[in-house]
């Protein structure tokens, strides 16, 4: 497992009441709803002096969400592989940056250091990732709360799509329930909030 490259006095100072791994765009999106999403989401999780852990770059709405976690007091916990450094601009002022070799790397650390996973509006790589925090809730690999964050309607069709799969006899409502969806940052952070487990208190390993 990785060192971390920069680690702040403050990450080691407190431990913060909850920790949040957000999945988003390293893109904007189109209208100017989504960035704000991003900085209220920020800004709830900073604000209470929670943690954020998320992919380590500064672009696009995985920058907004850091940056506003950041401005208002929380710590933030960044994982990046080497080989995204460059591509996804690194954010080089997380209270942690990880850097890791691998993207399964990644993906197991930022697991293991949230207690609870939200997606908000991105494009493939957040797709993978929520789905996956996702199935490995279905596979009892994990317990913790897996929410969505539908800003401006935009999961949607996802969510459309996903309902036809229930009728189509692929998936059971059960699954769907095991997901959380709102509109809402501050109704929906609270409630995963409400039901996150302590981070690290699974082992992840065998992922
Ligand atoms: P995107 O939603 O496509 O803008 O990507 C958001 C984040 O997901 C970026 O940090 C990508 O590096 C990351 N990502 C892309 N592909 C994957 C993958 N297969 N597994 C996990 N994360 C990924």
């Amino acid at each position: 497992m990785s060192q971390p490259l920069h680690a702040s006095d403050s990450a080691s100072a407190s431990t913060p009441p909850f920790s949040i791994c957000v999945y988003c765009g390293s893109r904007s999106g189109v209208a100017a709803a989504f960035v704000h999403a991003a900085r209220e989401v920020g800004h709830w999780i900073g604000s209470r002096g929670g943690q954020l852990v998320y992919g380590g770059g500064n672009a696009g709405l995985m920058g907004v969400v850091a940056d506003a976690t950041l401005a208002a007091g929380g710590t933030v916990i960044g994982v990046i592989p080497q080989a995204l450094v460059d591509k996804e601009f690194a954010k080089r002022d997380c209270t942690e940056l990880h850097v890791v070799d691998s993207m399964h790397d990644r993906k197991r650390l930022m697991a293991e250091r949230a207690g609870a996973f939200l997606a908000l509006a991105g494009g493939i790589g957040t797709l993978e990732e929520l789905f996956e925090a996702w199935t490995w809730r279905q596979l009892g690999y994990h317990a913790k709360p897996v929410g969505i964050l539908d800003t401006d309607g935009y999961y949607g069709p996802m969510l459309a799509f996903l309902r036809s799969s229930v009728a189509h006899g692929f998936m059971n409502d059960w699954q769907m329930d095991l997901v959380r969806i709102g509109s809402e940052p501050d109704a929906l952070l609270q409630a995963l909030v409400a039901e996150s487990t302590p981070a690290s208190a699974q082992d992840l390993s065998q992922i």
